[in-house]
């Protein structure tokens, strides 16, 4: 019973709009199980046109092609490639073997794209290859195997799924003849197991073993002779689940991993090149955090919510009439207006001074003093971790301070502490009681007065101060957010902690501003990046996308393993712009820690998540093209690629 018709085939190339070359003219031809047939003919005869279609990676002609009683021609694409990949066995003149896989991996792989269980494709592999002699080399790569082996593991592949037609281009063509007939001898052996072996060749001695020879002349069957008895076959069925049909995404993934590594530098260079925009996003997103996280922090400080600190504007605007200088003190004009603001229910002064030059002297030693301030109802009591609030002739130490005098706090309230400050070329000298010590976001040489202490240091000495703040001691709460609001209308400044946080703000916003151009610019560019090494290596691998097309992979599989491989490349771009991002954040905390005592890049477990994600659908998505590229590739055509 003939397993495989030809049936009245013609085949045009088109070569020009109007001009078609005939390839094939009325071909009729019928084969059998156990028989090797030999195409012979001339280079260009139309050999490998002929077997194409029966491979059925060519359905462009006219006529039929029936196979086991179904026309071929009404296969869809999906019924064509199983029928690839378990009707047919394709063996090739130059193996065409995946180079970067193990000879195991070249034989499971037919087998991988039916995903068929990794336990089940090993054993089936490793016997089929074990009949080929090939037991000892299964871990090699193609590359460390003489010509013979590799047609071997080539034939090895054809077998694996089991198919009932085996088609060999020129099986033998780059083989010495010792090694072609053990070729030959293999083939003999798979055609009595009932496989059909149909073989295009131009030699003698490859026609010698068939029993049928087919010559093709210019398109034409010019002679169809049988030599021989066809061989005694006993028809052997592996059992074989040869209903599932997708590539796994595993296996995809496997796959695409191990031509990763065999491109290993070129790949981690582009997720290096990848990894920077997903930095600058990551950064960008912890930064934003570890400020938020500062501005709640010193928001909830404990500031004693009815007293509203004002300070006079520092620096003035272009629009300000220069003439009209503000001077950087209160007068009592100020303090006359702002206290009509409602609600206000005592204005309290406050004197605070850069006073570089400076020293506290305590038992002999000597520390120096950079900064005055006085006290106000602002402060609270719970800010004092040791002694109370100063009243004459007390002051208030940092703990920060208390902390370089290498004494315990208790011993040191009630010490007696000289002052002496650098005022206009001159040192004024007071004796003051520690009263407390209190903590807070405060410099390290820094005092707090009261207002009328520093007032008669300076009286004693001739000089006068005038409120460089004032604080606003409100009545009630309710009152609070208008009179804010009024201060600044008037033209007054916040508190030093609000300035700071408008300053430190506006600086985020710079930076998010330029890291978010990094980030727009770099993904841009690495998303063409990985566009472009994904296109390259699809063309490097146009032979094997050809051959795993005729092994049977479905548009999709290629297509996976291609986007797999985009995968890949954006995880790992995503973990070193993680890595990157942790090496800014150990730098930029140091530097922020040691100027602000802040942690200003505060990275969380969201955040790296976000990135790989991001990382991830970016590279896919420019995987997308070249791997539909790949998948549209004629099969026919990428074969010959070379
Ligand atoms: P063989 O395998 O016997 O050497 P082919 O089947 O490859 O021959 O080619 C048969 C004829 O068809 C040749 O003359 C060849 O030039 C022509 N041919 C093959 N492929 C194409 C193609 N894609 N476009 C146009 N002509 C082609």
């Amino acid at each position: 019973m003939s397993i495989l018709k030809v049936l009245n085939v013609k085949k045009d190339y088109k070569i020009s709009k109007n001009n078609n070359f005939r390839a094939l003219t009325n071909v009729n031809l019928e084969f059998e199980k156990g028989e090797i047939v030999s195409i012979l003919g001339e280079s260009g005869s139309g050999k490998s046109t002929l077997m194409n279609m029966l491979g059925g990676l060519d359905t462009d002609y006219q006529g039929d092609i029936i196979v086991d009683g179904k026309n071929l021609k009404k296969y869809s694409e999906k019924e064509l490639d199983k029928y690839r990949k378990n009707k047919i066995g394709f063996v090739f003149q130059s193996f065409n073997l995946i180079p970067h896989l193990s000879v195991l991996d070249n034989v499971t792989i037919a087998m991988t794209l039916s995903n068929t269980s990794r336990k089940k494709r090993i054993k089936r592999a490793t016997e089929v290859l074990d009949e080929l002699g090939l037991k000892s080399q299964i871990y090699k790569k193609p590359n460390q195997l003489s010509g013979g082996q590799k047609q071997r593991v080539a034939i090895a592949r054809a077998l694996v799924n089991d198919p009932d037609i085996i088609l060999a281009d020129e099986p033998t063509g780059a083989l010495d003849s010792n090694t072609s007939i053990q070729i030959l001898e293999i083939l003999r052996t798979i055609a009595k197991k009932g496989k059909l072996i149909i073989m295009v060749t131009h030699s003698q001695l490859v026609a010698s073993i068939s029993n049928r020879v087919v010559t093709i002349n210019d398109g034409e069957i010019i002679s169809d002779e049988i030599r021989s008895e066809k061989l005694e076959y006993t028809e052997e069925k592996i059992k074989i689940n040869k209903n599932k049909q997708n590539l796994s995404l595993f296996s995809s993934i496997k796959l695409a991993l191990n031509n990763m590594k065999e491109k290993f530098t070129r790949n981690i260079l582009v997720s290096l090149g990848a990894s920077i925009g997903i930095m600058s996003v990551i950064t960008m997103l912890s930064l934003g955090e570890g400020v938020k996280d500062y501005i709640t922090s010193t928001m909830n400080e404990n500031v004693n919510p009815l007293v509203i600190e004002v300070n006079k504007q520092s620096d003035f605007d272009e629009e300000d009439d220069p003439f009209e200088y503000q001077s950087d003190y209160f007068t009592d004009n100020d303090i006359e207006i702002l206290s009509k603001i409602s609600g206000v229910k005592k204005v309290q002064l406050s004197f605070s001074s850069m006073v570089m030059g400076s020293e506290l002297i305590l038992d002999d030693n000597s520390y120096s003093l950079f900064f005055i301030e006085t006290i106000s109802d602002n402060i609270l009591g719970e800010k004092i971790i040791e002694g109370i609030l100063p009243g004459e002739n007390e002051i208030l130490i940092s703990n920060r301070l208390s902390e370089r005098m290498y004494r315990n706090n208790d011993v040191l309230v009630g010490k007696k502490i000289k002052v002496r400050i650098l005022e206009a070329g001159r040192f004024l000298e007071g004796a003051y009681k520690i009263s407390g010590i209190y903590s807070g976001n405060y410099g390290m040489n820094h005092i707090i007065f009261n207002y009328d202490d520093v007032e008669k240091l300076y009286d004693d000495n001739d000089l006068e101060i005038n409120p460089t703040g004032l604080y606003l001691v409100m009545s009630d709460e309710s009152y609070v957010e208008n009179a804010k609001e009024e201060v600044i209308n008037m033209g007054y400044a916040p508190s030093r902690t609000e300035q700071m946080l408008e300053v430190f703000n506006e600086m985020l916003a710079v930076v998010t501003y330029v890291l978010s151009g990094i980030a727009g610019i770099s993904l841009f560019v690495s998303a063409i990046m990985i566009l472009v090494v994904l296109y390259i290596s699809v063309v490097e691998r146009t032979n094997e996308i050809g051959v795993l097309k005729a092994i049977g992979s479905r548009r999709k599989d290629i297509k996976r393993i291609f986007v797999s491989e985009a995968f890949l490349i954006g995880f790992a771009a995503g973990i070193i712009g993680i890595i990157f991002t942790f090496i800014i954040r150990s730098i930029a905390n140091y530097y922020t820690n040691n100027l602000f005592d802040v942690s200003v890049v505060k990275i969380k477990p969201a955040f790296i998540i976000f990135g790989i994600m991001i990382s991830v659908i970016i590279s896919v998505l420019s995987g997308l093209w070249p791997a539909s590229r790949a998948a549209k590739l004629d099969p026919i055509e990428s074969l010959r690629h070379e």
